[in-house]
């Protein structure tokens, strides 16, 4: 059986995060887990809280008729209700619980919501570097990805992004903090981008969905605060997730809340929830929605993440390589050093890449986020792995600059 031919022409720009990952098994297999230093998904292994296991037991022990059944496709009302609460708290801005839909993930809610809204032709505008997976999210519904370039500190552009606007504009995807600079982008540039999209959509008679991805939001250091944003522009759908923060990204459960404000909400609503339908999610797991609905505001150890962003930043200081200093999130977007073969930023990331693979150190290159030159760390991961590579880091550094 032929596969069809989209899929096979986009086969080979298929998820460099995940080649990278399956790699470091192969790796792990041949020469034994100590030996293999794998930076490469952000899938964490801090444990999700007590409560998370404790509340599905208790689900379970308590039993009850209907329990696997299937529900309304927008979910249980109580986990509507659940997340409704949050993100009103988040976003400093009260949204209705009928304007919330639980999904598979922030994974299922942007392919949900961009299943709904995108005409074929129609554009995403989204900041780069970013989130790969993007690109698959827009082309899936007949959409088209439109980049836009941050500043060099990975700070949004509203002025860029007024650039990259057209009548054909559905949406701009904003993810902080953000996979994989790290960076929460600031509240007066979150507040120039709202007035740059309302100024844009009054003049073509058209306003971009603002589409706030956001599963990183609880992850932060150095007493930062990811802003609130719903408030800011009408037309705003969050997306986010309990992957990440409770670190249950396995379990596939996550949500999409639109702001009481957007534009004929009610047909909108209808529209999610069939899409959440059709496409064969139908609806978000029962068993987890019940898990995380009281656990709405909690969060598993993530001041783990703290401690092993400093001991990764001491490795790569002694290193020599240079990095976006990670505000939250839990990566550190990396520059390919000074040194090395001469060639172009793809080249050299490619060779700098090799020579860490030489060492097992597995890292997703700058290609797999659009941005050559670079290359993302993920530094959820045990500390016995970032401590283990010292040594690894200083041979390939060593190597590379020969
Ligand atoms: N958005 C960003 C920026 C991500 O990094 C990820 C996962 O890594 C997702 C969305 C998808 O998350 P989920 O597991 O909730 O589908």
């Amino acid at each position: 059986m032929a596969i069809a031919r989209g899929i096979r022409e986009n086969l080979g720009r298929a998820s460099w995060i995940r080649r990278t990952f399956e790699e470091g098994r192969r790796l792990k297999e041949k020469f034994g887990t100590d030996a293999v230093f794998d930076f490469s998904l952000g899938n964490p292994d801090v444990e999700p809280p007590p409560e998370f296991h404790e509340t599905i037991l208790r689900v379970l022990r308590e039993g009850g008729k209907g329990l696997h059944a299937y529900m309304p496709n927008a979910g249980y009302p109580f986990a509507r209700e659940a997340v409704a609460r949050k993100v009103s708290r988040e976003h400093e801005c009260p949204v209705s619980p009928d304007h919330v839909i639980l999904t598979v993930g922030a994974a299922g809610a942007l392919n949900v919501l961009f299943h709904t809204i995108l005409d074929p032709g129609d554009e995403v505008v989204v900041p780069r570097p970013y989130f790969g997976e993007y690109y698959f999210y827009t082309l899936n519904h007949g959409g088209k990805m439109v980049t836009v370039d941050c500043r060099p500190d990975f700070e949004l552009d509203p002025q860029r992004i007024a650039a990259a606007l057209g009548p054909r504009t559905a949406a701009l995807i904003v993810n902080t903090p953000n996979n994989p600079t790290g960076r929460i982008y600031r509240k007066e540039t979150l507040a120039e981008l709202a007035a740059v999209l309302e100024e844009h959509g009054r003049r073509v008679g058209r306003l971009p969905l603002l589409v706030v991805d956001e599963p990183y939001r609880d992850i932060v250091y150095d007493e930062r605060k990811a802003p609130p944003i719903l408030g800011l522009y009408p037309e705003t759908a969050v997306v986010s997730s309990w992957s990440k923060t409770l670190s249950i990204p396995g379990e596939r459960i996550g949500y999409l809340a639109l702001s009481d404000s957007c534009s004929g909400i009610d047909e909108m609503m209808d529209g999610l929830v069939m899409s959440n339908r059709t496409l064969g999610f139908v609806n978000a797991p029962a068993l987890l929605q019940r898990a995380v609905a009281p656990l709405e505001a909690k969060t598993a150890d993530l001041s783990r993440y703290a401690e092993r962003r400093k001991a990764l930043a001491a490795i790569l200081d002694a290193a020599g390589i240079p990095y976006a200093e990670p505000e939250g999130a839990f990566y550190f977007f990396c520059r390919v050093p000074e040194g090395g073969p001469s060639g172009s930023e793809a080249e050299r990331e490619r060779a700098f890449n090799q020579c860490l693979r030489n060492e097992n150190i597995l890292a997703v290159p700058g290609v797999g986020f659009d941005y050559p030159g670079w290359f993302r760390l993920s530094y959820c991961v045990p500390e016995a792995t970032i401590a283990g590579s010292e040594a690894a880091w200083k041979r390939a550094l060593l190597e590379w600059n020969r």
